[in-house]
């Protein structure tokens, strides 16, 4: 099967009825960049810039930053990079940084949410990313947004960042494409205004689903309990993908769900045409889509969507749709 999947390698990801998949992949770190090349993933979709920090035993500084993420460009090769500023706390523990103790750290002081309280430590990573992508585009995203305000504030102080730099000469990106993770539920009921501030939203599955189900992700005697296939979050994730097209805004998921071929067929059934996930799921999930009739399965799921009457998980429709199409 692993040579099977190495022979896909550099087949154009199209279902057997058209549609192009965008399949990228997730990363952290610089030893995660030759998976590029061997996966034929078209680029990475998530950086989890955090990474840098959980295996550094002090903060990096601005320059260490600018020259990781210099080289993450570098071993990309042209392909693209999107890079979401730090998502610290909550299951991501960074041992230096200071915080108190958190009864519920997923609850907590995390993410943008620290970033926007320590504003020199989110404008010094700014400042590194804008740097590092020097004359390139700049693909960039902020991780657990609650509301659209919290989105601005990042912009804002991109913009001073900006300015601080062409001030003293610097050659800024030529493109800047500025994103939202949605991982959060309240951003569910703000998605025409989210959408409206940014050029693109990345879903966050891992944690949406924690969110929406009030699971732990981590607690694996909960985090099983419900079924990522099951009607409540198809339906959530069927409002995000109808959004994005009434607002023409990008859409990618980039959680584990989009690693597996079978909730990744789900996806594309509802409409998903981007993924960012895992390496190693880049070759199962093109063996999967290329004999995926898309337009087939959407028409089944939607249906199947809408029956109320019947509450079950879709997973066995779609396994039984699966072996139909080999
Ligand atoms: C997610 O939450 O789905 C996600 C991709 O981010 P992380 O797993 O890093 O929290
Ligand atoms: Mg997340």
């Amino acid at each position: 099967r692993q040579e099977q999947f190495r022979a896909l390698r550099d087949v154009e990801p199209l279902t057997r009825d058209g549609q192009r998949i965008t399949l990228q992949m997730n990363a952290g770190l610089l030893v995660d960049l030759p998976q590029l090349e061997e996966s034929g993933a078209e680029g990475i979709g998530l950086f989890r810039t955090e990474l840098q920090f959980m295996i550094s035993s002090s903060m990096p500084k601005g320059d260490e930053q600018e020259a990781f993420y210099r080289s993450v460009v570098r071993q990309a090769g042209g392909r693209p990079v999107t890079f979401r500023t730090l998502d610290i706390g909550g299951d991501k523990v960074v041992s230096y940084f200071r915080s108190q103790e958190e009864e519920n750290p997923a609850l907590g002081w995390r993410a943008i949410r620290l970033s926007l309280d320590r504003p020199g430590l989110l404008r010094t990573q700014l400042r590194a990313l804008l740097k590092a992508a020097s004359g390139a585009e700049l693909k960039m995203m902020v991780p657990m947004v609650t509301e659209v305000a919290e989105l601005r504030a990042v912009w804002e102080l991109m913009q001073k960042e900006v300015q601080h730099l062409s001030k003293f000469g610097h050659v800024l990106p030529k493109k800047l494409q500025f994103g939202a993770m949605l991982e959060v539920p309240s951003l569910m009921w703000q998605l025409d205004e989210l959408m409206e501030e940014v050029d693109f939203v990345s879903v966050g599955s891992n944690d949406l689903f924690q969110f929406m189900m009030a699971v732990d992700r981590g607690n694996a005697r909960v985090s099983d309990r419900f079924d990522v296939l099951g009607k409540p979050f198809l339906r959530i994730l069927r409002d995000i993908v109808r959004a994005a097209a009434r607002n023409k805004t990008a859409l990618t998921l980039c959680g584990e769900m989009g690693g597996k071929p079978l909730t990744a067929m789900a996806l594309i059934g509802l409409g998903f045409r981007s993924l960012s996930i895992s390496p190693t799921g880049i070759g199962p999930v093109k063996a999967m889509l290329l004999g995926l009739d898309a337009d087939r399965l959407h028409q089944m799921l939607d249906a199947a969507l809408d029956d109320v009457k019947d509450t079950g998980s879709v997973r066995e429709m779609l396994k039984r749709f699966a072996d139909e199409e080999g």
